[in-house]
């Protein structure tokens, strides 16, 4: 496994890699990570993947300065899933020179966290923007737990680039909760009702079908959630996963939330 901690190392070592995967990752490793790191295995010649925590989608600084990392324990994590290269960049390698990039999210996607995390999503636009222009990766491999962040860069991407972008499915942990980097900030306690609502939800949405007024469904379980677990939810939204859409029919559609667990904000889709 080749580290690369600038870009002379990267262009170096990427001069002469045809059908690359690329893998972004903001670190703190995990088995939802090592999924995408998968299947770019299979379906590339080899992998790259990037550990930046990227301060220009961070709505807010404290979360920023408090992203967990462990670049050790990841290192030694991707050298066993032999990923071929993983790329660290500085805030300099990715945002220098400082070519001018207004990057905007339209009126009708200002929805689910991009409503409540302004400038997160530019950020992220922004970050996969110039990484794919350094990189020029064959494919791109993101977690369908993320599913807006997903759907804004696949949409942002296929316009720009060559580069495909990869979903891929949300990985669980036993107890049914998706794995996340912000999992490893809970208290057991707190990681126990995290894990209790992401069970509550996914039997919720397979029962929700048979509901003769979803949207009412829907208001009474969050009422439910903040009564048994007493958490701060920021939205609990059924939509079209094809257009982001708020919709009624459970055909093509996810639940999608977000809910703050003692200061710690978790999203998720169903
Ligand atoms: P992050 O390091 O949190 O920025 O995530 C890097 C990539 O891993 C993103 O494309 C995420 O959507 C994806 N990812 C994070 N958690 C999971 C998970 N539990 N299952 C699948 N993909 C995930």
């Amino acid at each position: 496994m080749k580290i690369l901690l600038n870009n002379n190392d990267l262009n170096r070592a990427l001069k002469n890699v045809l059908k690359l995967g690329f893998v972004p990752t903001m670190g703190s490793i995990h088995d939802g990570h090592k999924s995408l790191i998968d299947k770019s295995k299979i379906e590339c010649k080899e992998t790259l993947v990037s550990i930046f925590v990227n301060p220009k989608q961070f709505n807010n600084k404290n979360d920023f300065q408090n992203y967990p990392k462990n670049i050790k324990k990841d290192l030694s994590l991707l050298k066993k899933m032999k990923v071929n290269y993983v790329y660290l960049p500085s805030y300099k390698d990715v945002y220098y020179p400082k070519k001018r990039m207004k990057i905007s999210i339209n009126k009708n996607d200002k929805i689910l966290c991009a409503k409540f995390r302004n400038g997160h999503f530019e950020g992220v636009l922004e970050v996969m923007d110039r990484l794919t222009n350094l990189i020029n990766p064959y494919k791109i491999y993101m977690g369908e737990k993320d599913y807006q962040q997903l759907y804004l860069v696949r949409n942002y991407i296929n316009k720009k680039y060559k580069t495909k972008v990869v979903s891929c499915k949300t990985i669980r942990n036993k107890n049914k909760l998706a794995l996340s980097s912000r999992n490893f900030h809970l208290t057991n306690k707190n990681l126990n009702i995290a894990e209790k609502i992401s069970q509550n939800l996914l039997s919720f949405k397979k029962k929700l079908i048979k509901e003769k007024v979803i949207s009412r469904s829907i208001s009474l379980k969050k009422l439910e959630l903040i009564r048994l677990f007493k958490i701060n939810i920021e939205y609990l939204e059924l939509r079209n996963k094809k257009n982001l859409k708020k919709t009624n029919k459970i055909k093509n559609s996810k639940l999608f939330f977000a809910y703050y667990i003692n200061k710690i904000r978790l999203i998720d889709n169903y």
